[in-house]
């Protein structure tokens, strides 16, 4: 925390909303009214609109021992843009509904919201609304996103055909593995107050827990390409869960390959020195935020090339197979176990 610490009651519920509207400028021309009545007013096009939302809650969802609050309100917009990259859309609105505790001062509650207006600008997203309340409890964040797609161009879970090609963007475990480290590096800091935790070798991997980004460059760069994925999805709770959900939807089996599973030198090492196996973190770690999608055969040639997309593997015909064909050439059953919030 700040040394400056100012109450929110200070400035009040209507204070805090007028400063959140100064700090946002609208830029999509489908926002006719953002912050300011009592409903945002958007323009209705040809395109289908899409919907999404969710829901972050303080120790469920993020802790703020080592989640700086900046990065917190990027990320939370970042993981929603996600969700209309999957479906091959643009995220063009965002409303906002934070439930905050006394713990929390204006300082702190700027910096949430320094996150969330460099997330809206890098993304070109505006925030057109939201609602503010105190918090019993915790900080709680619900946001709903706002995006759009031509109707030809949207892309569903449902739509693999047996054969097509799984791919992956960038690299995966890396997100899990960055929070192992930020969970020890807090258990060593509250053993001994005076360590300072030494995160440098692990910059890569706490970036990706912390700053995470919604691959928006893929789908323009697939659409330059005139490459539509036939299915797709994001990476929020790990590879094997999200093959799981391609399967299931598109009433396919999937087969992909350990060693085409893209997997980062830092992740490697890193779950070597936590003794925990390299392919698990890629399979079951969550949070990476890639796209995992399908394409037909016919679209390979268009994308080979791509440096940040790795081709896994494809979907056949039987439902009741979802393999992993391991370095050694051995054949043996996907786990879908995620880490789900439920479980643990
Ligand atoms: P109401 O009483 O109709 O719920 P509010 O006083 O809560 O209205 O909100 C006033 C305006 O400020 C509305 O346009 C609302 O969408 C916006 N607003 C409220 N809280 C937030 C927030 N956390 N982020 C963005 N906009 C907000
Ligand atoms: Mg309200």
């Amino acid at each position: 925390m700040s040394e400056n610490r100012t109450e929110l009651s200070q400035l009040g519920e209507f204070g805090l909303i007028d400063r959140i509207k100064s700090k946002f400028q609208n830029q999509n021309s489908t926002t006719i009214k953002g912050i300011g009545d009592d409903a945002a007013i958007l323009a209705a096009s040809e395109k289908e609109l899409l919907v999404s939302t969710d829901l972050l809650l303080e120790g469920i969802h993020f802790n703020l021992s080592y989640m700086p609050l900046q990065h917190l309100g990027y990320k939370a917009v970042a993981v929603n843009v996600s969700d209309i990259a999957a479906m091959n859309g643009t995220a063009e609105q965002i409303v906002l509904g934070l439930a905050i505790s006394n713990r929390f001062s204006l300082e702190a509650i700027d910096a949430f919201f320094e996150g969330v207006q460099a997330a809206c600008k890098n993304y070109n997203v505006d925030l057109v609304g939201g609602d503010t309340s105190s918090s019993a409890a915790g900080l709680v964040i619900s946001i709903a996103v706002l995006g759009r797609v031509e109707k030809e161009n949207v892309v569903q879970r449902s739509g693999a055909k047996a054969n097509d090609i799984i791919c992956v963007t960038g690299d995966l475990g890396a997100a899990y593995m960055g929070l192992q480290v930020l969970e020890r590096e807090k258990e060593v800091f509250l053993s001994n107050p005076d360590m300072q935790p030494d995160l440098e070798k692990y910059e890569y991997l706490v970036g990706r827990q912390l700053k995470p980004e919604a691959r928006m460059d893929i789908i323009h760069e697939l659409r330059d390409k005139n490459c539509l994925p036939t299915s797709m999805i994001d990476i929020s709770d790990g590879l094997a869960s999200e093959l799981f959900h391609l399967g299931k939807n598109s009433n396919l089996g999937v087969k992909i390959f350990e060693d085409k599973v893209p997997v980062d030198h830092d992740t490697f090492e890193t779950a070597i020195e936590f003794k925990l196996d390299p392919i698990t973190c890629a399979l079951h770690g969550g949070e990476d935020y890639e796209l995992l999608f399908t394409i037909n055969p016919v679209d390979y040639d268009k994308i080979k090339n791509h440096p940040d997309i790795h081709f896994i593997g494809h979907m056949h015909n039987d439902p009741s197979q979802h393999v992993l064909v391991t370095k050694q050439q051995t054949v043996v059953p996907l786990q879908a176990q995620g880490w789900n919030h439920f479980g643990h």
